[in-house]
């Protein structure tokens, strides 16, 4: 029986490594908690002009609470106006009906006696064609030489422009200009480099310049040179971030300067704004979270995915909610879609934004602003309990970018003629078999496979009370695991020979791992190595080949009793996940459950069980490590099996081998986040209660009653429920206080101290 490790979180006000604890007094106001707004007035802009402004901006603060104002400084509206500028500069054309009205410098002064900080948000990204027109070279170009924007209008009509052509000096020279209003920052909506671009001479000039070769047409990640070009276009949106903000800092050395970046999507490679690729040069990681209704499912927690990721990347973070009923602007989000955006993201410690469009507030004033109001109000009334804070998860999930950049799986069962029922596989395009290989749709299968993951992962854990923190590549170092017990690793195929040390040295020194699948079999760039070197670490002997991917019948034997399988007693069934490898267990790792020989189609017998490990675990040194050689978080997503729901806990709950932060009783719809002040003395318990209609739009929340709540901390003197205003009684035993909320509406904020 293996001996519980003593709990390590405890050492309250540890910091994460590279950051000091400023004194709030100490803090730029982009470090502080900021709430976001943009109010839209698309191309009726002289409503703003005509307002009462100083009224306006009073309402920004008395009504939405915000402290942090988005004005548009060149309209992101058709047919593409984002050469026109609100404000006045002779470098460049004014938006017509504002006539010599200059909307960033007339409003600053009204927002600056609300205390309101104004960023000018810059269409960066669509351009009429007229303009264009005027400016040979400067648009995005596909591999077929043509433009992106004339084969792909840009929400029906218009194009797009290129970072290395001659627009990257009339853009900088933009947000120059802007910054000169006295403003303070720019927020940028794009560039991005859009998919298949870009090819104009300015690019073709530069790649064969940095590397010698020219630039490959074919999406082909055989090929050296389109990696190359992977990085090319990673680096040219960097660095006309990086030169975007030193266009701002030269004028005001305060000044923020950001992107509307990529999230956690394995796609965002495409559009090379990845925010560890951008993030060095921005002040903020803002991405989109935005709701629709129907028809594509949304996830429950996707605020909390957004939120988790873009924290990761270690600036102050944005989650940008559009308060909208989707692709209907002009009415107002449902009341408790926007109150869980808010919640989801300030529990995962990033900041919310939200979009208001004018219209909106012609039709329906008090139902968009009443939800904001009421949980911003609370927000800005408790700002403390929400500044520099510390997440106090000791359990790492890695969504790595280089994994969902460089990732191709070899394997050709991931992509063959095999089985009814796998989407997204090849059978369409080649009628049975994989003839010829499709990068493309190879590349693609791939990147559903690694979201589907991290959201499975992700809402496995949450639903599970773990607490986990996300973390991106770079945190695969010693000095950058060491706050953490567990690393999870859904299928992270692509990791450097450093990264593969440091996960090596993580377990020999008592951490442990999750990892799935193919974890660690190419290098950073997605080469192939001729041997994993974590296998042994794994406990695998040997990989094999991939087994029919088809999801239905086939299953997985519990073989003996081990608390990696919780309470599944031996010789129960699970359904096996559709992504499964053939492996061998090495001398001395255990083999709790294995997979069922196959059984080969749908109302055929069982015949029997194989020797072909499901799950293996393996103890290095004082770590624990188990492996999964099947895509578990990916089979979660798409199916919500209860059973995969308590398998990824039970795991997850081995490895970590010790007592986590926090437990609760209460529905896995409950999400808690347990977070520290950044002085280490207040335990910051945020609950968000996800419980609502089975279906989105969510129109109400069933309030939860009598939440149990056990958190590990030194013995507190005080515990209390913030929202709902009063001390809650609890107890403290064994170094844990114990407590029960009486009622959970949509949030709550314990603060234990
Ligand atoms: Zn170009």
């Amino acid at each position: 029986m293996e001996v519980p490790r003593p709990v390590v979180w405890k050492s309250a006000g540890a910091t994460m490594p590279g950051r000091c604890v400023l004194a709030n007094n100490e803090l730029k106001w982009y470090e502080r908690p900021v709430r976001m707004m943009r109010l839209d007035y698309l191309d009726a802009l002289e409503r703003m002009k005509n307002a009462d402004l100083d009224a306006l901006a009073r309402s920004k603060r008395d009504d939405w609470n915000i402290n942090c104002d988005w004005i548009v400084g060149t309209p992101g509206i058709a047919p593409g106006l984002g050469f026109l500028t609100t404000f006045n500069t002779p470098k460049f054309e004014k938006y017509h009906s504002l006539g010599d009205f200059d909307l960033l410098r007339e409003y600053l002064p009204h927002a600056r006696k609300y205390g309101v900080h104004v960023i000018s948000y810059l269409n960066m990204h669509w351009f009429a064609y007229d303009f264009a027109d005027a400016h040979p070279g400067w648009e995005q170009i596909c591999s077929d030489g043509i433009a992106y924007g004339r084969k792909t209008p840009l929400y029906g009509g218009g194009t797009t422009l290129c970072v290395n052509g001659g627009w990257r000096d009339w853009a900088i020279e933009l947000v120059s200009e802007a910054m000169k209003t006295g403003i303070d920052g720019v927020f940028l909506d794009g560039p991005v480099i859009y998919p298949d671009a870009c090819h104009c001479d300015a690019c073709k000039a530069k790649f064969a310049e940095r590397y010698g070769v020219e630039m490959p047409l074919e999406e082909d990640w055989s090929n050296p040179d389109w990696l190359h070009l992977v990085e090319f276009r990673n680096r040219s949106l960097a660095e006309f971030m990086a030169d975007s903000r030193a266009a701002v800092k030269a004028v005001n050395p305060e000044g923020v300067a950001f992107l509307n970046a990529g999230s956690w999507q394995a796609n965002t490679w495409r559009f090379g704004r990845g925010i560890d690729q951008v993030g060095p040069y921005e002040d903020f990681n803002g991405a989109e979270a935005f709701f629709h209704p129907g028809p594509r499912d949304h996830a429950l927690l996707m605020w909390t995915a957004t939120g988790k990721y873009m924290v990761a990347g270690g600036k102050p973070a944005v989650v940008f909610s559009h308060a909208a009923l989707g692709s209907w602007h002009y009415i107002p989000m449902p009341w408790y879609e926007g109150q869980l955006a808010i919640a989801q993201t300030v529990a995962c410690g990033a900041n919310p934004w939200n979009a208001v469009f004018d219209y909106a507030l012609d039709h329906s004033r008090d139902c968009a602003i009443a939800p904001v109001k009421e949980m911003q109000g609370f927000l800005s009334s408790h700002e403390e309990y929400y500044t520099r804070t510390q997440s106090c998860a000791d359990v790492a999930l890695l969504n790595s970018s280089q994994t969902a950049t460089y990732y191709v799986s070899r394997r050709p069962e991931f992509y063959g003629d095999w089985g009814s029922g796998v989407e997204e596989n090849l059978v369409a395009d080649t009628g049975g078999g994989m003839k010829k290989l499709d990068w493309g749709k190879m590349k693609q299968t791939c990147e559903g496979v690694l979201d589907n993951s991290y959201l499975g992962y992700l809402s496995a854990l949450t639903r599970s009370h773990i607490p986990f923190d996300v973390v991106l590549d770079d945190a695969i170092s010693r000095e950058r695991l060491s706050r953490y017990r567990l690393l999870i690793l859904p299928n992270v195929a692509c990791l450097s020979d450093a990264q593969i040390e440091a996960i090596k040295d993580f377990v020999r020194g008592g951490g442990s791992v999750v990892a799935e699948f193919e974890t660690g079999a190419f290098d950073e760039l997605g080469r192939r190595r001729e041997s994993n070197p974590l296998l042994e670490m794994f406990g695998v002997r040997e990989l094999g080949r991939m087994m029919r991917p088809v999801p239905f019948e086939e299953y997985v034997r519990v073989r003996e009793s081990h608390p990696a399988v919780g309470e599944f007693a031996p010789g129960r069934l699970i359904a096996r996940a559709t992504y499964s490898l053939d492996c061998a267990a090495a001398d001395g790792a255990s083999v709790p459950a294995v997979f069922m020989n196959v059984v080969g189609g749908s109302y055929k017998p069982l015949k029997g069980e194989s020797d072909t490990p499901a799950l293996i675990t393996n103890l290095v040194g004082a770590g624990r490590v188990a492996y999964v050689p099947s895509l578990f978080g990916d089979f979660y997503h798409r199916y919500k099996m209860a059973d995969y729901e308590m398998l990824i806990d039970s795991v997850v709950r081995w490895a970590h081998g010790g007592q986590l932060p926090i437990s609760a009783d209460c529905p896995p719809t409950v999400e808690i986040e347990p977070r520290r002040s950044a002085d280490g003395k207040q335990l910051l318990i945020h609950l968000v209660n996800n419980s609502g209609d089975m279906q989105r739009p969510i129109s109400q929340i069933i309030p939860i009653r009598d939440v149990r709540v056990r958190a590990t901390c030194d013995c507190p003197t005080r515990v209390r429920a913030l929202r709902a205003d009063v001390d809650l009684p609890f107890t403290y035993t064994d170094g844990a206080v114990e407590f029960t909320v009486p009622e959970l509406g949509v949030y709550e904020l314990v603060v234990v101290e």
